[in-house]
């Protein structure tokens, strides 16, 4: 007898030490978005990124759009960056067939943690694959753990002023699921330090307030940069196109550049919410006036 067809298996969970820490990258869940034109860019450079698809071996019309969130352990502590999809296509009719089911608890078990031993959860952002997986049937799935949330980003959310159409729903999303957890919460600024050796940096654009975090042990660093790019070849190759998830697309632009300049001269180590290949990790090289991503291969294991 031929072996049976078992269908298509991908990684979800890696770890990795830092210094004294470990870390882990757990890919929540992903989906296949229908055209990378005219999201990256708008129909003006539809020709451009589509020409730009094809010389990167990609397909514009369909491409792999993951969710990973990632843990810190620091041996005091154990920190959850962001929190996937969560239950949101199941418990609201408006995000039905938006958004895939997330899957962060059961992975996280194979990774050998339970929702239990989570310290802190940070939030980089309120858009709902970030915030998702904080509550599940109005119950908080990580019970244990005081919140981190940038203060600009919750003020936003929270007074629910100029909030674009395309993100009112967001906007009541954020109120039902993050506002409640308020009396848990940290509410930081870029600068400040989550616990020793991870510090916020502003990452203002993507979302009004969304912040990004350097994670440092015994002289190792690396950044979890959130959101600052949505694809790993359009938004490094590109850094110049207006994407169209961005809240605030001028300032995205702005902090991009800041950023990836930054990752690029410190040659700092790359992890990134929606970056390609798993485990989304990788280094930033600057490519005449854009850049390129370097996936991590296997630099870190050794
Ligand atoms: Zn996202």
């Amino acid at each position: 007898m031929p072996a049976n067809m078992q269908g298509q298996l991908l990684p979800h969970t890696y770890r990795f030490k830092l210094g004294a820490f470990e870390v882990a990258t757990i890919m929540d869940s992903f989906v296949i978005r229908p055209g990378l034109t005219p999201s990256f860019g708008g129909e003006a450079h539809a020709e451009e990124v589509k020409a730009l698809a094809k010389a990167n071996r990609i397909d514009a019309d369909r491409y792999f759009h993951p969710f990973t969130p990632m843990l810190v352990n620091t041996g005091k502590e154990l920190v959850l960056f962001d929190t996937g999809n969560g239950s949101l296509s199941a418990e609201y009719e408006q995000m039905k067939g938006r958004l895939p089911p997330g899957n962060l608890v059961e992975r996280m078990g194979l990774a050998g943690y339970k929702p239990e031993d989570v310290d802190v959860v940070v939030i980089t952002h309120g858009h709902p694959d970030h915030i998702g997986g904080l509550v599940k049937g109005g119950q908080p799935v990580f019970p244990n753990a005081r919140y981190v949330f940038g203060a600009t980003e919750f003020d936003f959310w929270n007074r629910g002023e100029n909030v674009r159409e395309a993100r009112k729903f967001n906007r009541e999303l954020y109120v039902k699921i993050v506002v409640p957890l308020a009396n848990r919460a940290t509410m930081i600024k870029p600068g400040d330090s989550v616990v020793p050796g991870i510090t916020a940096v502003d990452a203002f654009g993507h979302s009004p307030g969304m912040l990004a975090f350097t994670i440092e042990s015994d002289g190792k660093r690396m950044i979890n940069w959130a959101d600052t790019a949505g694809h790993y070849a359009v938004s490094l190759q590109r850094p110049d196109l207006q994407l169209d998830v961005d809240d605030d697309k001028e300032k995205a632009l702005a902090t991009r550049k800041r950023v990836f300049d930054m990752v690029a001269s410190e040659g700092l180590l790359v992890a990134g919410f929606h970056m390609m290949p798993f485990p989304g990790l990788g280094y930033v090289e600057r490519a005449g006036s854009a850049y390129r991503w370097v996936p991590h291969s296997y630099q870190v294991n050794l």
